[in-house]
């Protein structure tokens, strides 16, 4: 058994939350730690004590504790009938297994069994020490951030040590209080969950945890006793580097709003501090009561929705109530749906949470590809794009297809009730199933199973609008009705949806109907001729939208099934910023099969017909003769100049001056052509390093790397048909 950690990636930044163990056979469990602990960073050591509390009546079972191989264990003590500091106290023989193979966790297992009288509750004491040293590594990732890896580290530039590092004695499935005292160098400070005591070093955690992360350095503090519109006293606080201190207010000010837009939503806060702390590597983690950012990330302003705004959700959906991986993930999909996305709705900002929406399904049309689809309640963390589209996107909007069902007293109701009822334990998705069922009062399984246990989504095809008489004419003049033909691709799916008629160039009426078949006429009855009808105008269905239909961009050809590169010729006298692409690339597909590999293709190869897929072509006009096939995809969005470029006939000129942008294939539909396009080498060197990251736009223009300018071309998610004139 090892403990579980779940990473992130959200916005090209990580956002990780505890999650539980499998629950154990045996009926032990640790309640309560009593933590004293020395930090010597120069020497890489801790020395401590830890006094368990054991209930479930610790029995003549075999105890094994896990704790790193790496600490030296001094002694167990069996402390349950003495006060502090017990140093006479009875000594409990025990053994470390494991003996075979360096990865296995040890574990420390007690030689006598050890029983409080009636099967009460018994309190030993761990006396150890040793060197944890595992300094974070950078992982390469050609297309976002991930968080350095480590176990866990004590050293000169910080302490990081996490449920991973075993650096406390513990049983598995335990959910436990916690009180510590820290003792660290001379200007270090230690920060861990709870809230510190009168004495800084002291640190209570009454919350139940499945794990206790602590971390240190040379912090300045600062801090704020704040009082939410409720009446809950919080203190807030910032442990920063000296170099970023300067942005405590900032993150001061964003903790409170987040924190009172979603207390009324979720209930109390669930811990006395909230706590943005600074890290000596590259994280993005959130802790019960506190969250650990690395230094990139704080200098970045990360007080967003989805940045702070999501870590701050979690102190109630995953750090409050647990989530077990084993039985799915739902905490990252409601944390998605109440932070990057409703926190929007919240603040009445309609055309951003539309927005929201729409990169939603963006999202999951782009990374997920048909066949490739699994049900929502498969994915546990998140290894890639495909996975973030399902757990975290799909996930956020079942739970607005579910406020749509259910109506928004009941779907708040019984979103405050999650909290109310599972705080310090777990809860899975059948938890909120019968949750929001009892808040609904009505069967809601056909719903769940729908949403969360078939794979895939909804896919519909509007084909069709024609009028007829009205029927059993009641007398209205002009009264006609709609007949709107609508198709559902696959297994069809109960939805609503919402219909717009366009009437006239200014007046519109919307209808919202439910489908549940594979093939339907909807007839819908107006009060005069329309010109067209679109489906779900507003983008409230969670859908897939076909990737023809989508604006073309970056992440189109990423995505395609057959990619190809195109080189300008080579120039010697040049430095060249495609040749690092090129490389990029060609290391990150090392691992695949060849047929799912890029092919590269140069300049001067690309005189026939160019391939099927999608196509990233490098340089300009002058060194790369394919240029002709974007122009001929691109129409007159794109023209060159002597010194530079149009697009959509605005001119940009100079040697600093650099393009990125797609254009449909229409006779490859799905695939896209990318030209990507510096006046001069230089103009490129840095959007070259940065180029994934603008996967998300039809075009982006850059003036010494920096972007001036942006935009889409349509796309064609929200179907329109004409009236069928006969
Ligand atoms: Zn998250």
């Amino acid at each position: 058994m090892h403990r579980l950690i779940r990473f992130s990636l959200l916005a090209g930044c990580l956002v990780p939350a505890l999650a539980v163990a499998e629950p154990v056979s045996h009926p032990s469990t640790i309640e309560h730690h009593q933590l004293t602990l020395e930090l010597l960073p120069d020497s890489h050591q801790l020395i401590a004590t830890d006094r368990v509390t054991l209930s479930g009546g610790a029995s003549d079972q075999e105890l094994a504790f896990s704790l790193a191989p790496a600490l030296q264990l001094d002694r167990v003590q069996d402390v349950t009938h003495c006060q502090d500091p017990c140093e006479s106290a009875p000594e409990v023989a025990f053994e470390r297994d494991g003996s075979t193979g360096q990865s296995e966790p040890r574990r420390v297992i007690l030689k006598q069994p050890v029983t409080g009288q009636g099967g009460g509750v018994v309190r030993l004491k761990f006396s150890y020490h040793g060197v944890i040293d595992d300094p974070p590594r950078d992982p390469r990732h050609l297309r976002f951030v991930t968080p350095s890896e480590t176990s866990g580290h004590i050293g000169p530039e910080g302490v990081y040590l996490s449920s991973e590092s075993q650096w406390y004695p513990d049983l598995d499935g335990s959910l436990a209080t916690y009180d510590v005292t820290i003792s660290v160098p001379e200007g270090w400070t230690a920060v861990t969950q709870g809230a510190p005591q009168s004495d800084p070093a002291h640190w209570v955690v009454p919350t139940k945890s499945e794990a206790l992360t602590v971390v240190a350095n040379r912090f300045v503090v600062k801090s704020r006793s704040w009082t939410a519109k409720s009446g809950q006293s919080i203190r807030l606080a910032t442990y920063l580097f000296p170099d970023e201190a300067s942005l405590a207010d900032e993150y001061l000010d964003a903790s409170a709003r987040y924190l009172e837009a979603y207390i009324p939503l979720l209930g109390p806060y669930p811990f006395s501090q909230f706590a943005v702390v600074e890290n000596f590597f590259s994280s993005g983690l959130g802790m019960p009561s506190f969250t650990l950012l690395g230094s990139g990330v704080i200098k970045r302003h990360y007080t967003q929705p989805y940045a702070l705004g999501h870590e701050i959700v979690h102190s109630w959906i995953g750090n409050g109530v647990f989530n077990r991986m084993s039985h799915g993930n739902w905490v990252e999909g409601l944390t998605t749906y109440l932070s990057n996305y409703y926190y929007h709705e919240l603040v009445g900002d309609e055309m951003q949470a539309r927005e929201q929406r729409r990169l939603m399904l963006m999202g999951y049309s782009v990374y997920v590809r048909p066949g490739d689809e699994y049900p929502v309640k498969q994915f546990a963390q998140k290894r890639d794009e495909k996975d973030n589209a399902i757990g975290y996107q799909q996930a956020a909007m079942v739970f607005h297809a579910l406020r749509q069902e259910v109506g928004e007293a009941v779907f708040w109701r019984a979103l405050k009730q999650i909290p109310e009822q599972y705080l310090g334990a777990v809860a899975d998705w059948s938890d909120l199933e019968r949750t929001f069922q009892e808040a609904a009062g009505r069967d809601l399984r056909w719903f769940f199973a729908q949403w969360i246990e078939r794979a895939g989504a909804p896919d519909l095809v509007l084909s069709g609008l024609r009028l007829q008489p009205l029927h059993g004419n009641s007398g209205q003049a002009n009264a006609i009705e709609a007949v709107v033909h609508i198709a559902q691709q696959g297994l069809p799916y109960r939805i609503p949806v919402e219909l717009e008629f366009i009437l006239t160039e200014e007046r519109t009426h919307r209808v919202r109907i439910q489908l549940s078949k594979a093939q339907e006429d909807v007839i819908v009855p107006l009060a005069e001729r329309p010109m067209a009808v679109r489906l779900d105008p507003d983008i409230h269905l969670f859908r897939r939208v076909a990737r023809s239909e989508l604006s073309p961009m970056l992440n189109l050809y990423v995505t395609d099934a057959q990619r190809t590169v195109v080189l300008p010729r080579a120039s010697s006298d040049q430095p060249n910023p495609f040749a690092d692409i090129v490389q990029r690339i060609t290391a990150q597909e090392a691992s695949k099969p060849a047929a799912e590999r890029t092919t590269v293709r140069q300049a001067e190869e690309s005189a026939g017909p160019m391939p099927a897929g999608s196509l990233l072509v490098l340089g300009g006009p002058g060194e790369n003769s394919p240029v002709t096939e974007v122009l001929r995809y691109c129409g007159d969005r794109l023209r060159f100049t002597d010194k530079g470029f149009a697009v959509e006939g605005k001119v940009y000129e100079g040697a600093t001056m650099a393009l990125l942008l797609s254009c449909r294939r229409d006779d490859h539909p799905g695939s896209v052509v990318t030209l990507l396009y510096g006046v001069t080498p230089q103009a490129l060197t840095r959007v070259a390093r940065l180029l994934f990251f603008y996967g998300w736009q039809s075009y982006v223009v850059f003036h010494e790397g920096a972007v001036v300018a942006r935009g889409d071309w349509e796309d064609r998610m929200i179907a329109e048909v004409r009236i069928e004139t006969r």
